[in-house]
């Protein structure tokens, strides 16, 4: 069954890429495994899957432990800066950086363990209240200080768009995180590299892909539903 859920997901992913005129090979599907077994995990490692997300650092920690190094462990959740500890040498990148605070506790741990951790700026494009990240606004500062940090590679932006009924309500945030990831993109800072745009779940992800999303974290559509939320 999860089998069959990510390989449909996959050609959902690449149908979009098609109707945007996208290669599908710019788009990385991120299975985002959080809560679930490792069993789950397991079965879609003979497709050859190795992104995969978490939201809390000690289950990240403790799924890195158990199964192949090959994999990449994306950190996808808010992160507080005592954990940091648990994932510096074990994800591959964390999308949720929005504090400056959040930015020494990284440079300091990363230096620790002499690794170079890429990050993603993530961005409240929605504006919710609810929600981490910073404003469109706040963003293009926001890295110049990051950029600073010799073990932080600032390497993109990430979102979290609100819970729509109609994915189309989320289109226009998709098209603003675009529009500032390119107009950051231009101003070549030294130290970043735009390259990620990580944006879209699975009642979205498509429309994102459509407006230019490079990482979509799909959860529910390959693991099923979650018993508890988080
Ligand atoms: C849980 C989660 C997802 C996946 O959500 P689904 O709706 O289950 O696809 C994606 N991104 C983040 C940051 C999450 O916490």
């Amino acid at each position: 069954m999860i089998k069959e859920n990510y390989l449909d997901v996959q050609k959902k992913v690449v149908a979009a890429c098609e109707r945007a005129g996208r290669d599908p090979k710019e788009v990385t599907l991120i299975a985002v495994s959080k809560t679930k077994p490792v069993s789950m995990i397991e079965e879609l490692l003979p497709l050859g899957v190795v992104d995969f997300g978490e939201n809390k650092p000690q289950e990240l920690k403790e799924k890195y432990e158990v199964l192949p190094k090959d994999l990449k462990w994306h950190m996808i959740g808010h992160l507080q800066r005592n954990k940091v500890k648990y994932i510096i040498d074990k994800a591959c990148m964390i999308h949720s950086l929005e504090s400056l605070r959040l930015a020494e506790t990284i440079q300091s741990e990363a230096e620790k363990h002499q690794v170079i951790m890429p990050v993603l700026i993530e961005v409240n494009a929605a504006q919710e209240e609810s929600k981490f990240g910073l404003t469109l606004d706040e963003t293009p500062a926001f890295i110049e200080q990051v950029a600073a940090f010799p073990n932080l590679r600032v390497s993109g932006l990430m979102t979290i768009a609100p819970f729509v009924e109609n994915p189309e309500d989320n289109r226009v945030h998709f098209q603003n995180l675009y529009n500032l990831f390119i107009d950051i993109k231009q101003r070549n800072i030294d130290n970043v590299s735009m390259c990620n745009l990580s944006m879209g779940m699975t009642n979205d992800y498509e429309v994102a892909i459509e407006e230019g999303a490079t990482m979509v974290r799909v959860g529910t559509g390959i693991f099923g539903a979650r018993s508890y939320p988080v």
